[in-house]
C-alpha cells in the first residue's frame, strides 16, 4: 500500500467538504497509525513473551491484557511455537517450587 498516494485519494475526495477535509485526513491518518502500530514484529512479540506468559499463568487473562500479542500468535506459527514452549517450561517450574 502506497500511503502517499491513499492520502492524496482521501484528500481529492475531500476537497468539496473544504472545512471538514484537515479533520476528516487527520481522522484517517490516526486509523492508518493505529494499524501500524498493530503490526508487532516477532522479535517485538519475542521480547514481551515471557511477561505474556507470566501473564497467562499468574492471570489466565493474558489474551485480555495483550490482545496484540495474542493476535500475533493466532498468525504467526513460529511465535506460537516459542509461546507454547516457553509456557511449558514456565509451568514445569512453578510446580517444581
Ligand atoms: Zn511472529
Amino acid at each position: 500500500m502506497n500511503l502517499r498516494e491513499l492520502i492524496q485519494r482521501v484528500r481529492n475526495k475531500l476537497t468539496p467538504h473544504a472545512e471538514l477535509s484537515n479533520e476528516a485526513v487527520v481522522g484517517f491518518l490516526r486509523v492508518l497509525e493505529d494499524i501500524r502500530k498493530e503490526e508487532l514484529s516477532c522479535a517485538e512479540i519475542y521480547s514481551k513473551l515471557d511477561e505474556y506468559v507470566e501473564c497467562e499463568i499468574d492471570c489466565k487473562d493474558a489474551a485480555h491484557i495483550m490482545p496484540l500479542i495474542r493476535e500475533h500468535l493466532d498468525i504467526c506459527q513460529e511465535c506460537c511455537d516459542e509461546y507454547e514452549t516457553l509456557l511449558d517450561v514456565v509451568e514445569k517450574m512453578d510446580k517444581e517450587v
